[in-house]
């Protein structure tokens, strides 16, 4: 039996239902072989009046084997560029053929999915929201190797397609079918094959049906060539613009540009043959694999469930109490509420509670404004927003999470008097950033239920939460915020107590590495465009102004006095610049009138013109290549010894963290992850040497050497 069904009716309409025996269809060994079989029976068929292809699964098709492609490996380019051409010679054969086939697409239909049905004459979906349709590859440092490149510029244009290649742009039937990319939209999945074969049959004597648009006569590519004036234009600009964008870090849009400018310029089967090329070339980049490797295997294992205990039932939180509608309260409220969850909005008056509330009114508005929500929607979200200043209303919560502000004695006293209201073993969490969770729990007369549950800011808009464990939170508790944090829709890390729990420890550790520079006299300019250069969003001194350094040198004299903090040690240097910068000359950061840059009302900014004098030493002897390294290099280690110290608890939790929480550069698949394509040789080596001009800090982490010695990679 094949894993493509075949079932011919007795109109002579064969409808091929892939069934493959993976949890998902995608295109593996398998697929090439059922493919191969299946275009050789419909190419003998006799009395064949079309073809439609239909999937058993849920998803219509996944798309590549994620597992094949991180196996390809240089050196055997050539073998991997065969398996290209047999599965193109193949679908190019399925399109070939002199009857119609048609696409009845029931579920996502994404990457290799879609160009599948990119092959298909003629394409018709079910116009329901589990159905996506695209061609992600780059957001995994591909591109679509599978035609999807040379067909989506020959069916759309150019300039009309770029955006789903070089974007990965995923669109619903609706969107799909306003674009020109299907045809048909059914009300139901049911419908699909009956109307596909309907479709047949209707065009059965029309001899152009069965023909791609590229194979007519006469074609043209829509918009025009690569010749035309317009076309050359955007050909001519297009690829200074996508370098401005990836800095030059990442491979997969510029090649992607490159095979669709030739699909403009070659014909068919030769632009086919440059888009394998490009795809060989892709799948063997350390950045690709990267990219794979955490966007793809680390965020399964992340959002699975990797870290959350195993064998405690799944927990639905029901009703939340948010203290503190600042700017975090609210945002929590927001999400909460979004995910149906009733919400306790308390604040120290129903008026502060009100305005947290507001803030929900004003994100709720704009989505009925762009028509992703009816009002009628909004008004039941809004309905399980209750904003009071009562504590009696939290009676009943099965969650509570306090923002309130950033002091352990205010956290202690909320924790004592309201903790009392949770329902039987509900949960406490703390939204803190910077107070260690088994300190705070220590105000608790339930510390097992005690946990921290750290959003990043805005709430709405940022997709991870940091999960931390106290010494004594159990796993029960553990498990209910994991719960709560799916509900709400977003990806949880699981992490240890510890200073700076592991983002803004990390992530400090790159402001940290700025300020030096600063200090030993390099060019403050320089510094932060080199940390962009490696691909951080943001430079590290225009971070520090961001997050203030009014705020990290309170921060910084909190845990002093909690002694949780004993030495200053090395720290002191940027302790020091900190201390100059906001005690003698006022400049605690952009939100206290400005701190190392100055900010003019346009919303310009510039070095703040003193600094140079207090810093800037013409002449400083650091590379380029070094200060790219220290800034990248820092937070790595850091990362490393997260997870030697078990402050992580996986590999891809230090990924996901490092990516969506403190905006790791995606080129490196997370901090951890750059280890094993950087190699963990090559990187201890380099540690030694940064150590050795730079300081201890660069010093190699024992679970670096270990891996060195090993060869084992960080998974
Ligand atoms: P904020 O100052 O905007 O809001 C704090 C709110 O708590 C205020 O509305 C205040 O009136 C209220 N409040 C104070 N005492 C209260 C009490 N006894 N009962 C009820 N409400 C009370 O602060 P924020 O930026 O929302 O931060 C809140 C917490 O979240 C802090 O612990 C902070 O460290 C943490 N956090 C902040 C960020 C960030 O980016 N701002 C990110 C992660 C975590």
């Amino acid at each position: 039996m094949s894993v493509f069904k075949y079932e011919k009716d007795a109109d002579g309409i064969v409808t091929i239902t892939m069934d493959m025996s993976g949890p998902v269809n995608a295109m593996n060994e398998e697929y090439r072989s059922a493919m191969a079989e299946t275009v050789d029976r419909l190419e003998r068929e006799q009395g064949l009046t079309g073809v439609v292809f239909a999937s058993a699964k849920k998803v219509f098709f996944a798309g590549g084997d994620l597992n094949e492609l991180l196996a390809a490996e240089k050196g055997n380019e050539a073998g991997f560029m065969d398996m290209l051409r047999i599965t193109k010679h193949n679908l190019r054969r399925l399109e070939k053929l002199p009857v119609p086939v048609v696409a009845a697409i029931n579920g996502a239909a994404l990457g290799g999915g879609f160009e599948i049905c990119l092959c298909c004459n003629h394409r018709i979906a079910w116009d329901d929201k589990s159905v996506q349709l695209g061609l992600p590859e780059v957001s995994l440092g591909l591109l679509p190797g599978g035609g999807g490149v040379v067909r989506m510029v020959n069916l759309l244009g150019l300039e009309k397609a770029l955006p789903y290649l070089l974007e990965g742009r995923k669109v619903a039937p609706a969107a799909a079918l306003a674009e020109g990319m299907i045809h048909e939209t059914t009300a139901t999945a049911e419908e699909l094959v009956p109307r596909a074969k309907a479709w047949i049959l209707a065009n059965r004597s029309d001899e152009e049906a069965a023909v791609q648009p590229w194979d007519r006569k006469g074609f043209r590519v829509p918009g025009g060539n690569a010749s035309s004036p317009k076309l050359a234009q955007l050909i001519m600009g297009a690829p200074a613009m996508l370098r401005q964008k990836t800095r030059g870090l990442l491979p997969a849009p510029e090649k992607i540009l490159d095979c669709a400018v030739e699909a403009c310029r070659l014909d068919f089967d030769s632009a086919l043959e440059v888009e394998s090329r490009g795809l060989t070339y892709l799948a063997v980049t350390p950045q690709a694999k990267n990219m794979i490797s955490t966007f793809f295997f680390g965020m399964n294992k992340v959002n699975g469930g990797a870290s959350r205990p195993r064998d405690i039932a799944p927990y639905t939180t029901k009703k939340v109490g948010v203290l503190g509608a600042g700017m975090m309260g609210q945002g929590i409220a927001y999400v909460s509420a979004m995910a149906g969850i009733e919400v306790v909005l308390k604040d120290i008056s129903v008026e502060a509670a009100e305005k947290g509330k507001a803030y929900s009114v004003k994100l709720l508005d704009k989505r009925v404004a762009r028509g992703r929500m009816t009002e009628a929607q909004k008004n039941e979200v809004l309905k399980l927003i209750k904003p009071t200043a009562t504590d009696a209303d939290l009676q009943g919560c099965d969650l509570i999470i306090e923002a309130v502000f950033e002091n352990m004695e205010l956290k202690h006293k909320i924790t004592k008097a309201t903790e009392g209201r949770l329902a039987e073993n509900g949960v406490w969490g703390s939204n803190t950033s910077t107070l260690p969770i088994t300190q705070l729990a220590e105000a608790s007369a339930r510390q097992e239920n005690f946990i921290g549950i750290h959003f990043f800011s805005p709430v709405d808009k940022m997709p991870l939460v940091e999960i931390i464990c106290g010494e004594k939170t159990s796993d029960e508790t553990l498990a209910r915020a994991f719960d709560y944090t799916r509900q709400i829709r977003k990806t949880p890390i699981v992490v240890n107590d510890s200073m700076g729990f592991f983002t803004s420890r990390t992530f400090g550790t790159y402001l940290d590495e700025g300020v030096r520079l600063l200090n030993e006299g390099v060019h403050p300019v320089q510094i932060d465009s080199l940390g962009k250069a490696i691909g951080m969003p943001v430079g590290p001194l225009a971070v520090y102004d961001e997050v203030s350094l009014e705020l990290s040198r309170k921060a910084q004299e909190a845990w002093k006095e909690m002694g949780v903090l004993d030495k200053w040690g090395d720290g002191s240097v940027v302790r020091s610049v900190i201390d100059t910068m906001v005690v003698e000359h006022g400049r605690g950061g952009r939100h206290h009138g400005g701190g190392f840059y100055e900010y003019s009302e346009d919303g310009s900014k510039a070095i703040w013109p003193p600094l140079f004098d207090l810093y800037y030493k013409p002449g400083t002897q650091v590379s380029e290549q070094d200060i790219k390294d220290r800034l990248l290099f820092r937070p790595v280690i850091e990362s490393l010894k997260c997870l030697e110290t078990q402050v992580l608890r996986s590999v891809a939790d230090g990924n996901i963290g490092s990516i969506m929480g403190i905006g790791a550069p995606v080129w490196t698949g997370g901090y951890i992850q750059f280890v094993n394509t950087y190699g963990a040789q090559r990187f201890v080596e380099r540690c030694r040497e940064l150590e050795q001009v730079y300081g201890e800090r660069f010093q190699p982490p024992k679970i670096a050497l270990d891996h060195a010695a090993s060869g084992e990679l960080f998974r």
